[in-house]
């Protein structure tokens, strides 16, 4: 008797322990994991008053522990070792890098649209004309709300331009790639996403309890820089259309520590960040990744020249690609290290954001 008192009770980790563990806590990131991987499709996203969409049960669940497993916020995180193969050196304070580069797309029409280089879709396009993906999950924007980024599984890289440039709102991009897999039929995804997403596509491919079904369908994870994102309600529904008419609105972009909103080529808001700080989702505050640490490649817009994105490979997979697309007229590229501001403030960012997040579970 002693003895089975003594024995602990494994509790399993469902959708309670998710709801009490994350989303009570205000940590959810709205990746959309949890909707994407429950076998049974009882989790949604349902709209919460100046919280945007959380994830809530809406039906029986059958315990098998999936959602809990594959969110960036929970334990075990994925590591380097796991996805690398080994661990960052001392000298690579930015995470694995195989080799780093000041990059832009050689196709105008991506020029004209993408929020920075246009190396993302243009890395995009490449896979798809040259037979690497058969499907790309991105982020577009919702065609019922307004600036409202929504998943989108693109097919042809002609559907690609509508989605470049950057929603600084959630997209909850992992429901894209669940319908990629389980409606397409998919077998070789390209997942765009915010370092939280990319987390939880490591989760899905390395951790014991992850939902290979979708995680193996990943063939290349592109990871984006992200100092932090908004609470929808917050940022477009209430603080925006006092500036602007959001119709109107053609490009977001944080530059130099200013928020800044254009339509048609003018600039319509241009505030100091602590503007807008206010409206930042919970998560963000203990989020520590700026980089896209795990992802396969990251790109984001610091460290460059205007116009120009900054690239990290991390894998001999993204390399491979990246050199090609180089190679075969898609992208231009010079070393990071022989361009202003370069490494050194992408280096300054990370550590900033490692410092600055103030929550026990920093993830
Ligand atoms: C929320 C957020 C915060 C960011 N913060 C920083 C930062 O602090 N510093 C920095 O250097 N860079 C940041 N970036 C990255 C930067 O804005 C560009 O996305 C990056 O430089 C790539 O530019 P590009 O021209 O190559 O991409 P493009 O060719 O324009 O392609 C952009 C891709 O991003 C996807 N996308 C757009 N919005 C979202 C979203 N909300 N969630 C997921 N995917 C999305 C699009 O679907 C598209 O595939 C941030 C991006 C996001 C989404
Ligand atoms: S069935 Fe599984 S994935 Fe769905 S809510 Fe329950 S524990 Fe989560
Ligand atoms: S962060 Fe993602 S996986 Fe975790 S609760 Fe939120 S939507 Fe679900
Ligand atoms: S700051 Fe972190 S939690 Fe917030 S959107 Fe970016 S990666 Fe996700």
């Amino acid at each position: 008797l002693a003895e089975a008192k003594t024995r602990q009770v494994v509790k399993p980790k469902i959708f309670g322990s998710l709801l009490a563990e994350v989303i009570r806590k205000d940590i959810c990131s709205g990746c959309g994991a949890c909707v994407s991987v429950c076998p049974v499709g009882v989790v949604t996203m349902k709209s919460v008053p100046g919280k945007d969409e959380q994830p809530t049960l809406i039906g029986k669940c059958i315990l098998c522990e999936y959602c809990y497993n594959q969110c960036p916020w929970t334990e075990p995180k994925p590591s380097e070792v796991d996805v690398f193969g080994r661990s960052r050196y001392e000298k690579e304070e930015l995470g694995v890098v195989l080799a780093s580069y000041s990059a832009r797309s050689k196709k105008e029409e991506i020029l004209k649209v993408a929020s920075d280089g246009g190396v993302v879709t243009s890395l995009l396009v490449y896979m798809f004309e040259n037979g690497f993906i058969d499907c790309a999950v991105v982020s577009c924007l919702s065609k019922e709300e307004p600036l409202k980024p929504k998943p989108k599984v693109v097919l042809s890289p002609e559907e690609l331009l509508e989605c470049a440039g950057t929603r600084y709102t959630v997209s909850p991009t992992l429901i894209g790639l669940g319908s990629a897999v389980d409606e397409y039929g998919k077998e070789r995804v390209a997942v765009v996403g915010t370092p939280c997403q990319i987390r939880a596509i490591r989760k899905m491919q390395y951790s014991s309890h992850g939902a290979l079904k979708y995680g193996s369908k990943v063939f290349l994870a592109i990871g984006l820089f992200c100092m932090e994102s908004f609470y929808y309600d917050k940022l477009i529904k209430e603080y925006l259309p006092q500036k602007t008419d959001l119709g109107k609105v053609s490009r977001f972009s944080i530059r130099k520590g200013r928020f800044i909103v254009e339509t048609e080529g003018k600039r319509v808001v241009d505030v100091h960040l602590d503007e807008v700080r206010p409206y930042v989702r919970g998560s963000c505050h203990i989020c520590t990744d700026f980089t896209s640490e795990l992802a396969d490649v990251s790109v984001g817009s610091v460290g460059s020249p205007d116009g120009w994105s900054t690239v990290l490979l991390r894998t001999e997979k993204a390399k491979r690609i990246f050199e090609d697309a180089v190679n075969t007229g898609y992208i231009e590229c010079k070393p990071l290290d022989q361009v202003k501001p370069g490494k050194v403030s992408v280096a300054k960012l990370s550590n900033l954001k490692k410092e600055k997040s103030s929550h026990p579970t920093k993830a």
